[in-house]
């Protein structure tokens, strides 16, 4: 499959007067062709046009023709097999195994928000119907649903190429919301985007919607970003990457002359707690098992568990060298590309520099600077030098992580208490250590979005259930989720419906319930 390069907006290709940028292979360092077309303001402006003409087919098509343009993608997204992956690969240098399983995961998004709207409880549909002789004034006909916000602008992140990319989990759930979506495709996997972009053209094709609900800008300048992000006709923007970028177009959503939602998902320290009870019975096993969810995907992952606390003594001791033996096994790989590999270069010797921390192991085996690649280093300091310096309470990403001492409980739940808002945070316990530490989950009730007990944060869920947020500067809504089904309530809003005649109100809520979705009628919860 040969790549043009070209921005993709409404299924058209777009060339740009201006300059390009070509992908790397973070292995070789190779150049990969094709130049792609650096988008600017003209791009933006005629995919978010086209985006808002688009809006109103695409919100007014029935929820089975949505369902099906999701099932269709998932089709698509397979029909283009190893040129896909291959393409992947080569851009990212992720594994092909992880590739193929995060294909999987993307597939397993487009079903599970297929199945979601046509069931329709989601929508929170609620029915009070009128009560004409109440006294001592008559009570109106009152309906309420979500509907969609209007064209949404996504930002994937460089680590999920599928399933946080062009068509991960924030394209799927915008469309299955009813929302029409212009993509800024990630610079460091832009034929990825292509190929991704292509099999959502090709599925709204077939299920007869109009291409204007997607487009795909490329480029790799800040002032893409900002103008997608200041564009009066964008009405809400996902965002999954770094604080600093996230921050940055954060601030410019604010200050539009008409504010919007932005939805950042940000980058994490994940704190890991050993309570004494674990520490006692199991410390080797969880070493191990840290040390692998630190290296997992290189480290490159915004739930990788950066800090860990653990009271001073021998257990302790002995977590401590399993991990340094385990880190020290763990070969050197190729990061997602050569900035994420200087960043994390800088970002190490910047914590190696600090005094009072020492390096408790290291993989033993070279890293290779030639192909990107990223060494496992394990610190160990006590817990008050980790809090004195800020830095040091920062993600840097890649495979690294702290492991902090502290004298005690005492401590321990200072530190909670002090810690800035997290994805997660992970408790290793018994169930008595849990009941003698009750007060430490009270305190991370009110900093995290997840809470892990006896596992570890990497390797999401998508579920219902799942919330992957939290508190800034975690994410920079603390109510939404980015992930599992919870997503979709970013792109909607409730619109309240008051005295319309039934054939006149959205389906969801007219009286007949067609779907069988979950409604509250005057204070039921019914089918
Ligand atoms: P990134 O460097 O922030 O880039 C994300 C996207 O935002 C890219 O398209 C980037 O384009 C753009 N961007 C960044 N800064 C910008 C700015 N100031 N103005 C305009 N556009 C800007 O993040 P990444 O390297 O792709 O991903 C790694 C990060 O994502 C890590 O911090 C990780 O923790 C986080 N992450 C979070 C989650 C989550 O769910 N919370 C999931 C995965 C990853 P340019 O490169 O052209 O600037």
């Amino acid at each position: 499959m040969t790549l043009h390069g070209k921005h993709l907006i409404s299924g058209k290709l777009v060339e740009s007067s201006g300059a390009f940028f070509s992908a790397q292979n973070p292995s070789t360092g190779e150049t990969l062709q094709p130049a792609f077309h650096e988008g600017g303001e003209p791009e933006v402006d005629a995919a978010l046009k086209v985006a808002d003409s688009a809006f109103d087919a695409l919100r007014s098509a029935s929820v089975e023709t949505r369902a099906r343009l999701l099932e269709v993608l998932a089709d698509k997204i397979m029909a283009l097999g190893d040129d896909l992956l291959n393409r992947a690969h080569a851009e990212t240098a992720l594994p092909m195994a992880r590739l193929q399983g995060e294909r999987g995961r993307a597939i397993g998004q487009c079903k599970l928000f297929a199945n979601l709207i046509r069931e329709g409880s989601w929508a929170l549909p609620c029915i009070d119907h009128a009560i004409p002789d109440r006294q001592p004034l008559p009570k109106p006909d009152v309906r309420r649903v979500m509907q969609p916000i209007g064209p949404v602008v996504v930002f994937g992140a460089s680590n999920f190429p599928f399933a946080i990319g062009a068509v991960g989990t924030d394209t799927v759930c915008a469309l299955a919301a009813g929302c029409s979506v212009v993509v800024k495709g990630h610079p460091a996997h832009p034929g990825t985007c292509e190929l991704l972009a292509g099999a959502v053209f090709a599925a709204l094709d077939e299920v007869g919607l109009p291409s204007g609900c997607f487009s795909l800008v490329h480029g790799h300048s800040n002032e893409l970003g900002a103008a997608l992000v200041t564009h009066p006709l964008t009405q809400a923007v996902a965002f999954t990457g770094s604080l600093k970028g996230g921050r940055a177009l954060f601030d410019l959503a604010c200050r539009r002359p008409v504010p919007i939602p932005f939805y950042g998902e940000m980058g994490s320290v994940n704190p890991v707690f050993l309570l004494p009870g674990a520490l006692s019975q199991r410390a080797s096993q969880i070493a191990e098992n840290y040390v692998g969810s630190v290296t997992m995907g290189v480290g490159q992952f915004c739930t990788n568990p950066a800090v860990v606390i653990g009271a001073k003594g021998a257990n302790l001791e002995t977590f401590v060298q399993s991990a340094a033996d385990a880190a020290a096994k763990w070969a050197p790989s190729t990061m997602l590309h050569a900035g994420i590999c200087k960043a994390y270069d800088d970002g190490t010797k910047s914590i190696s520099s600090t005094p009072g921390l020492s390096v408790a192991a290291k993989s033993l085996a070279e890293a290779s600077p030639a192909a990107s690649q990223a060494a496992c280093i394990i610190y160990r300091t006590e817990l008050d030098n980790l809090q004195s310096h800020d830095h040091l309470q920062h993600e840097v990403f890649g495979p690294c992580s702290i492991v902090a001492t502290c004298s005690g409980k005492e401590e321990m739940l200072n530190f909670a208490s002090q810690l800035q808002g997290q994805l997660t945070a992970t408790i290793h316990g018994t169930e008595e250590d849990l009941k003698e530490y009750a007060d430490l989950v009270r305190i991370l009730e009110r900093k995290v979005g997840r809470i892990i007990f006896n596992g570890f944060p990497t390797g999401i869920e998508v579920c219902p259930s799942m919330h992957h947020g939290g508190p800034y500067p975690a994410a920079t809504h603390s109510f939404f989720t980015s992930i599992g089904t919870g997503s979709i309530y970013r792109f909607v809003r409730p619109v309240c419906y008051q005295g319309f005649p039934d054939s006149e109100l959205p389906e969801a809520i007219r009286e007949t319930n067609p779907s069988g979705s979950i409604r509250n009628i005057d204070g039921q919860l019914t089918r």
